[in-house]
C-alpha cells in the first residue's frame, strides 16, 4: 500500500535512537513520556507544517520552511526546517518555477554542535527523504546551532547514510516486535529526562510499562 502511513517512523526519534536505544522505544513504542518529548515534537511539527507552503525567494535562492517529507524505501517521515533551493542546470525542476534547482537542505539547532552524531543522522535522512521525492542528488547539507550562531556543513557519505538505514531498520524491527531493549546504566542516564520512567536501576528484568503497571497496582493496594 503505497500511500499507507500507519508504519512510518518519525525521523526526529533517531535522535533519541542515538541517544539510548530503549529511551526511543519508551517514547515511540510504550508511549511513555513525561511533560514531554513527543508533545513538544507534535508541536513542533504542527507549527512547522503550517508554514509548509511558505516559499521565499532571496535572490537566485528559494527558501521553503517546515517542508514534511517522507521516504517509502526507509519508511520515516518527518519536516525540513529550511530547504535552500539554488539555480542550478544539473538541478531538478519545481513546480510552479521554471528552472531548475539544486536542494541543500538546513536544519536549526538550538544549541551547540552535538558530540553524538544525531542532529547529522537526522539530517542525513531528511536529505535521504528528498532524494527520493525529488529523484535527485544531495551531497552536502548544514546544520545551523543557534548558541554558537554558526553553520556547520555535513557532508552526507555513504557512512553516514548506511548509519541512517542501519538505525531505522534497527527501530522498524524493534517496532514490528513492541520489544523495548533493556534498561542499561550509563553516562547518559545522567542527562536523561525519562530517568523517572525508565527507573534504569530497576527495570533491568521487566519492561517499564509492565514496571509502572506494577508500582500502579502495589499504590492501589492490588
Ligand atoms: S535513563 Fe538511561 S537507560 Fe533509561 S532511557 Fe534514559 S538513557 Fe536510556
Amino acid at each position: 500500500m503505497a500511500n499507507d502511513d500507519s508504519d512510518l517512523l518519525m525521523i526526529s526519534g533517531l535522535k533519541h535512537f542515538q541517544f539510548c536505544r530503549r529511551r526511543w522505544a519508551l517514547v515511540h513504542i510504550e508511549q511513555l513520556w513525561e511533560e514531554n518529548v513527543l508533545t513538544l515534537e507534535g508541536h513542533y511539527m504542527h507549527e512547522r507544517v503550517h508554514d509548509d507552503s511558505f516559499t521565499e525567494a532571496r535572490g537566485a535562492v528559494l527558501l521553503s520552511r517546515g517542508m514534511p517529507v517522507r521516504s517509502q524505501r526507509l519508511k520515516i517521515t518527518g519536516v525540513c526546517d529550511m530547504v535552500e533551493l539554488y539555480k542550478d542546470e544539473d538541478g531538478v525542476p519545481i513546480q510552479g518555477r521554471s528552472g531548475r534547482w539544486r536542494l541543500y537542505p538546513v536544519e536549526y539547532k538550538l544549541g551547540q554542535p552535538d558530540v553524538q552524531g544525531a542532529d547529522a543522522l537526522q539530517l542525513c535522512a531528511q536529505a535521504m527523504c528528498l532524494e527520493e521525492m525529488f529523484v535527485t542528488d544531495i551531497p552536502e547539507a548544514a546544520l545551523y546551532y543557534g548558541k554558537i550562531k554558526r553553520r556547520q556543513r555535513i557532508m552526507l557519505t555513504d557512512e553516514l547514510r548506511q548509519k541512517v538505514k542501519d538505525s531505522v531498520a534497527e527501530m522498524h524491527q524493534l517496532m514490528i516486535k513492541g520489544y523495548t531493549p533493556k534498561a542499561k546504566m550509563g553516562k547518559a542516564c545522567k542527562n536523561c529526562s525519562l530517568e523517572e520512567i525508565c527507573q534504569p536501576r530497576l527495570t533491568k528484568q521487566v519492561s517499564a510499562s509492565e514496571y509502572n503497571r506494577r508500582a500502579f497496582h502495589e499504590e492501589d493496594g492490588q
